[in-house]
C-alpha cells in the first residue's frame, strides 16, 4: 500500500493564528486538555475562519480524550448524542464542542443494503488523521494543535484556502452518496467564503443531486437556515443552481421560473434579504423561511387573480396553505415554525389588498405576525421596486402602534446547528 503523504506542519511562527483571538471558551478547553496530557486541536471552521482573518460563528475542539474523560475535566460539560458521543462544554456565552478523533465507519455497520453508501452509523474512535479525512471540505479539515500551536494539514487545505476553492476530501461521489447534505453545504461554504467550487465537486454535486432526497429534512432544513441567514444566500442560490441543486431543494423556485416575479426575482429578493441580514438586526426566523416561499405566494396570487377576477381571501389563504404545507412537510417543520410562517405569510397578504378601514389596519397592526409580515413587505418592495407607498403607510402604522407580545414564532436563529441526532454521525 501507498504510504499516506506526510502532513504539512506550519509552525506558530508561518501562520497567522495567535491563541488570544481564540474565544475564551475554546482556549480553557484546549488548555485543559494539553495540561492533562491529551492531544487537543481546534479544527473545522474555526480553524478556516481565523485563518482568513475572519470572525469564527463557533469552536469544535477535537481530542485523544474519550467523552468520559472530557465530561469529567469540565464541571459545566454534558454529553450530548447516542450514537456518537460528544462533549459540549458549557459558558456563560458560548457552548465548545468537543469531539473524539473519529476513524473510518465499520462498513458493516453501516449499509442497509449492497451498494448503499448512506452513512448511518458511526462509532469508531480513530487517529487525527482518520479524523480529518471524514471531514467534508479541506478548507474544513486544518487543525490548531494546543500542544505547540501549530496549524496540521493531511488534506492539502492550506492550498485549498491560498486558491479560494472549496474541494470535497476524496471523491466527491462517495463523499455526497454517504451524506447528501454536503452538496448544500459545499454551496453555502462557496457563497459565505467568496470561494469557488472545485470543477469536480461540482460536477458531482449536479450528478448527485436528486439524491439530496435522502438526507434528513431535519439536517436540510438547519443548513437551509444558515444559508438564509448567512447574508450570502443570493450567491448560495447561485451554487445551487449551477449545481442543479435549486430546484431539488426548492422547487417552488422553479415553479415560478417564467414570471416576472420569477426566479430573476427570487434573485432579486435574495439579494434583498442579504442586505437585510447584513444591516439590520438579527432576522426573525419566520422571515428568513416565508421569505424564500414569497415568489411562490406572489406568483399563485397573480395566477390567481389573472384577468382582472377578484378572488376571495378564502382563497389566498388556501394558497399560504397549500405552500407553507408542501414546504412544512419537505422538511419536517415543527408545527411552531410552519405557524410562524403561516402567519408571516396570512398577513402579508393581507398588507397587500387595497384600502383598509382604520379598524382592519388597527387589528393587523396589532398582530403579533405584523412584523415579520412587514418585513416581507419590505423586501418584496425593495426586490420589484413597487409598493413604496403601501410600505410606508405600514411602516408608519407600525411606529405609532404598541408592540404586541411575542409567543416565540419569531424566535431568533442564530445558535449553532443542532448537535444532537444524525448531523454528526459522518465524523
Ligand atoms: P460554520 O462556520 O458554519 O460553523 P463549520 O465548517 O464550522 O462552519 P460546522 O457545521 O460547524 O461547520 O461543522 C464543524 C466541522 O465538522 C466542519 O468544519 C467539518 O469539518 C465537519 N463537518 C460538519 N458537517 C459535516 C458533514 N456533513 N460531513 C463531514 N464533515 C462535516
Ligand atoms: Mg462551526
Amino acid at each position: 500500500m501507498e504510504a499516506p503523504a506526510p502532513a504539512t506542519v506550519l509552525p506558530r511562527s508561518k501562520h497567522p493564528i495567535v491563541a488570544r483571538r481564540l474565544s475564551a471558551g475554546a482556549r480553557k478547553v484546549l488548555r485543559r486538555l494539553h495540561q492533562g496530557g491529551r492531544n487537543a486541536c481546534l479544527v473545522g471552521g474555526s480553524v478556516r475562519d481565523l485563518l482568513l482573518d475572519r470572525r469564527p460563528k463557533d469552536y469544535d475542539i477535537v481530542t485523544d480524550a474519550r467523552p468520559e474523560e472530557v465530561r469529567r475535566l469540565f464541571r459545566n460539560s454534558r454529553i450530548i448524542g447516542r450514537r456518537f458521543r460528544l462533549v459540549h462544554v458549557l459558558f456563560s456565552d458560548e457552548v465548545v464542542e468537543v469531539s473524539t478523533f473519529r476513524g473510518a465507519p465499520d462498513p458493516d455497520h453501516q449499509r442497509r443494503s449492497p451498494g448503499e453508501l448512506l452513512v448511518t452509523s458511526d462509532n469508531t474512535y480513530g487517529t487525527p488523521r482518520q479524523d480529518a479525512f471524514r471531514r467534508d471540505f479541506t478548507v474544513n479539515a486544518l487543525l490548531y494543535r494546543a500542544s505547540d500551536q501549530a496549524v496540521v494539514d493531511y488534506v492539502e487545505g492550506l492550498e485549498d484556502l491560498d486558491r479560494g476553492l472549496i474541494r470535497a476530501i476524496g471523491d466527491p461521489n462517495l463523499r455526497y452518496r454517504e451524506d447528501p447534505v454536503r452538496m448544500l453545504r459545499a454551496c453555502e461554504f462557496a457563497a459565505r467564503l467568496g470561494f469557488d467550487l472545485e470543477d469536480r465537486t461540482l460536477s458531482a454535486a449536479f450528478k448527485h443531486r436528486r439524491e439530496i432526497a435522502k438526507a434528513s429534512p431535519n439536517r436540510l432544513i438547519e443548513e437551509l437556515i444558515q444559508l438564509l441567514a448567512s447574508g450570502r444566500s443570493a450567491a448560495a442560490f447561485d451554487w445551487m443552481r449551477r449545481s442543479g441543486l435549486l430546484p431539488v431543494v426548492l422547487p417552488e423556485v422553479e415553479e415560478v421560473r417564467g414570471s416576472a416575479a420569477g426566479t430573476a426575482g427570487f434573485s432579486r429578493l435574495a439579494e434583498r434579504l442579504d442586505e437585510r441580514v447584513n444591516n439590520g438586526p438579527d432576522v426573525p426566523l419566520a422571515v428568513l423561511l416565508s421569505a424564500s416561499l414569497l415568489p411562490r405566494i406572489v406568483v399563485g396570487r397573480e395566477r390567481l387573480e389573472a384577468g382582472g377576477k377578484a378572488v376571495h381571501r378564502r382563497r389566498l389563504q388556501r394558497l399560504v396553505d397549500d405552500v407553507v404545507d408542501d414546504f412544512g412537510s419537505r422538511f419536517a417543520l415543527s408545527a411552531r415554525r410552519r405557524v410562524g410562517i403561516t402567519r408571516a405569510l396570512e398577513t402579508f397578504q393581507r398588507l397587500c389588498e387595497p384600502n383598509h378601514s382604520p379598524g382592519v389596519v388597527h387589528n393587523l397592526v396589532r398582530r403579533e405576525a405584523f412584523a415579520p409580515a412587514l418585513e416581507l413587505f419590505g423586501l418584496l418592495s425593495a426586490a420589484t421596486g413597487s409598493g413604496g407607498k403601501s410600505l410606508g403607510f405600514w411602516q408608519q402604522v407600525g411606529e405609532s402602534a404598541p408592540s404586541p407580545a411575542t409567543t416565540g414564532t419569531t424566535k431568533r436563529h442564530r445558535r449553532r446547528r443542532r448537535r444532537r441526532g444524525p448531523r454528526r454521525r459522518h465524523l
